[in-house]
Parts: C-alpha cells; structure tokens; sequence
C-alpha cells in the first residue's frame, strides 16, 4: 500500500517537474524592428464575407460565416487585443472565431497565436511541414530558430497537406502547401461572393527567402532548394481574381486602399502585380542559387 502511494506521489512529482518544465521554456520574441507590424489599421471589408483585420503590415483575415468565423495570422504577441477590438468594430464576435489558420509559422504572424486559442477554443490547423516550428514555438525553425521559443507554441487540432479542403458554414478553402519561406508556408485558395458577383481568392504565402545562409549549408533542411522550385512554379499557375499575402506591403494594401474607403474588391483584383512579385522572387531565388 505504502509502495503504492509512494509511487503515485513519486508519479505526480515527476508531471509537476514537467508541467514547470513546460512552462519554463522561455518565450522571446525577437525585437521588433519594423514599426509598422505593431501599428494598428483600420479593419475593412475586402470581398464578400472576407474582411482585413491584421495590423498596419502583418496581415490576419477574417471570414465569417453562419457557424462561426475562420482567423488566418495573428500578428505579435501583442496584436491579439488589436484584432479582437478590429474584429468586434466590424460588428463581429471574437469568441465566434471557430478555426485559426496560418500561412507561415513565424512569430510574426503565430506570434498572439495560442492567446487567441485560449481566448476563443478555436482549433488550430496547421500545414504538416510547420507542425515541428508550430509545437515549439520556433525553435527548430531552419533560420530563425535556437534556444528559445520566439511564439508560444500552439496545440494541433489538425494537420493539413496539400489540396486538403477546410469547411465551415458553407466556406470551402482549399490549401496549397508552398514550402521553402517555411517548411510549412502554405497558401489558401477560396470563393466568396457579394450581391453582384463571385471571387476567387488567393492569400498567398510569398516565397521570400529569409536565410543568409547559402541553401546547400542548411543541413536541417536539405530539400530547402527544390521546395522554392517547386513552390514559385506552383503559384506561377494559379488562377485567382483577388490576391492577398502574409505582408500588407506584399500585396499593396496601402495603396490599393485608404482607410475609409467604399466596399471595393475590384481594388485586390490585381494578377499583374501578382506576377510582378512572384517574377522578382523567382530572381532572388536563382541569385541565391548562384551564391558560392
Ligand atoms: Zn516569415
């Protein structure tokens, strides 16, 4: 009996040490450099049932539907009071938030993540490839990665692999895996409609590239060159009416919209920029391959 009880205490000893341990792994969030992530910016409706509720640049999205709303990006770690009131000035619930999407798993856009898990019971899914990064909060990011976490890491509800469809409320988003930004950076391709007409919508995840690092030094992701192949050879296919990104300033937002403005999608319906940036990406991408 004593044996017994001595091994449950021995038992909830060992939890408690891992509960502190879990806990303990600190969270550092590198500085933020760019005034412009933690600015806040007015939320709007862009087309349909899709509205923009991210800060100034980092970009988070809002679509609503008749069984609770879908989230993608999150910004800081300080951002999730700005999307909640972006969210409930639009006349929107934040609690109705039912799934969180994320189309690059770095702190700037999982960085107020696992608050909005808590806050809303949201379920969280994740393109395989960041599942890792996801689960420690970035450490084992090929390039921003190390010691410390630089989000809190986020609990699963789901994995996501390429071409999965993610459903809510009449909503149909289809995800296309775009590796290499990440080993998980993904895009998400979707219908809305309004009163006059239907969009096709891409929030695109830019290939950009993030290491200093030449690619063939990267032993922790060895694939890294064929994923940006693959990926700017993807999207370079893709039909879409509007297109969206990661970075407000990815995609013009500044310029194609003015706090204030009328309802007007046809300001995103913008395939000449689109190709624009992923022809430049492609550049940066074969310079990369040419560094010694
Ligand atoms: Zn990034």
């Amino acid at each position: 009996m004593l044996v017994k009880k001595l091994k449950t205490i021995s038992l909830l000893i060992s939890f408690l040490c891992l509960g502190f341990w879990a806990s303990a792994q600190k969270v550092v969030q590198p500085a933020n450099t760019n005034p412009e992530w933690s600015k806040p910016y007015p939320p709007f409706r862009i087309a349909g049932n899709l509205y923009y509720v991210g800060t100034y640049d980092l970009a988070c999205y809002l679509i609503v539907t008749p069984q609770g709303n879908i989230l993608i990006n999150t910004g800081l770690a300080d951002s999730a009071p700005m999307i909640k009131a972006n969210i409930e000035a639009l006349g929107f619930k934040f609690a109705d938030i039912k799934i969180l999407l994320n189309t690059q798993a770095h702190y700037d856009h999982m960085g107020a993540m696992a608050a909005i898990k808590r806050m809303t019971g949201a379920k969280m899914m994740i393109d395989e490839g960041d599942a890792g990064v996801v689960t420690d909060g970035g450490r084992s990011d090929y390039s921003t990665g190390g010691n410390e976490s630089t989000y809190a890491p986020v609990q699963i509800d789901r994995l996501l692999h390429n071409g999965d469809t993610i459903k809510l409320g009449g909503m149909q988003l289809v995800i296309l895996h775009h590796p290499g930004h990440t080993k998980g950076s993904c895009s998400f391709l979707f219908d809305v409609r309004d009163n006059t007409r239907s969009y096709r919508v891409l929030i695109a995840n830019m290939p950009t590239i993030v290491t200093d690092k030449n690619f063939a030094d990267i032993p922790t992701y060895p694939n890294i060159a064929k994923d940006y192949a693959y990926t700017l050879g993807a999207m370079k296919k893709l039909s879409f009416d509007i297109w969206l990104a990661s970075h407000a300033s990815q995609f013009d937002l500044q310029s194609k919209h003015k706090p204030g403005d009328n309802y007007n999608p046809a300001a995103f319906m913008d395939k000449k920029g689109y190709d624009a940036e992923i022809n430049d990406l492609q550049d940066q991408f074969l310079k990369k391959l040419k560094e010694k």
